[in-house]
């Protein structure tokens, strides 16, 4: 990467884990996904019960892979087979989970989680129950301002997401939000994380590159 560019990352970095630590949430930085692994290995103990939130990120980042081969009670969503009504069940127990990781769709510059959800399955988790929330965002999750979250997430997260999950929606056919009113709409939950009650119970790890979208 150009120094200058590199420059002007660390500083984004560097602010928002500013303001991450002055909303009562833990902001660790690593410069890959072998930094990474090695950071959740020591955050989330061996045994312990750990849920996850729907995230290319963590498939992209080998972090699935690391609590499926690990020594974790993992309770796998995307199990091959799995049916339904197993999903919801792991859905519920997400909320008793000892750890509980995901992505987030934007990160601004003073410290908020800003997400869009379907069902709300990924989001409810985030804000209460899991004794600890480790979410990993990619370089690319970085906004300003939360006018610059909330941009993203509908212009650019949702339609890819509902591209992703193959819906019959207008963005899927002509690439941006129409804000539309469709049986098949992927945008029924935005929440703004701006502060926790819990000192770092959850811990947001900036990873220096790019993942998920
Ligand atoms: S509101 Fe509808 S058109 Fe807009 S991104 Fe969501 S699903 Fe697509």
């Amino acid at each position: 990467m150009d120094r200058n560019i590199s420059w002007y990352m660390e500083k984004q970095v560097e602010k928002a884990l500013d303001g991450l630590s002055k909303n009562n949430m833990k902001g660790i930085f690593v410069q890959d996904e072998n930094e990474l692994l090695e950071v959740i290995k020591e955050l989330v103990a061996e045994n312990s019960v750990v849920g996850v939130g729907d995230s290319a990120t963590l498939l992209e980042t080998g972090v699935l892979d690391l609590l499926r081969n690990g020594n974790y009670n993992f309770l796998d969503k995307y199990k091959e087979g799995i049916t339904r009504e197993e999903k919801r069940e792991i859905y519920i127990h997400n909320f008793s989970a000892d750890t509980f990781l995901c992505s987030t769709n934007a990160l601004t510059e003073d410290g908020m989680l800003y997400n869009i959800d379907g069902n709300g399955s990924r989001v409810a988790p985030m804000i209460y129950g899991p004794e600890q929330v480790i979410i990993v965002a990619g370089i690319n999750k970085l906004v300003q301002t939360k006018e610059d979250a909330e941009r993203r997430v509908r212009n650019y997260v949702a339609p890819i997401d509902a591209k992703r999950l193959n819906k019959d929606t207008p963005c899927t056919k002509i690439g941006h939000c129409v804000d539309c009113k469709s049986p098949n709409r992927i945008c029924n939950v935005f929440v703004t994380i701006s502060r926790q009650l819990v000192q770092d119970r959850i811990k947001v790890i900036i990873v220096g590159k790019p993942f998920g979208y």
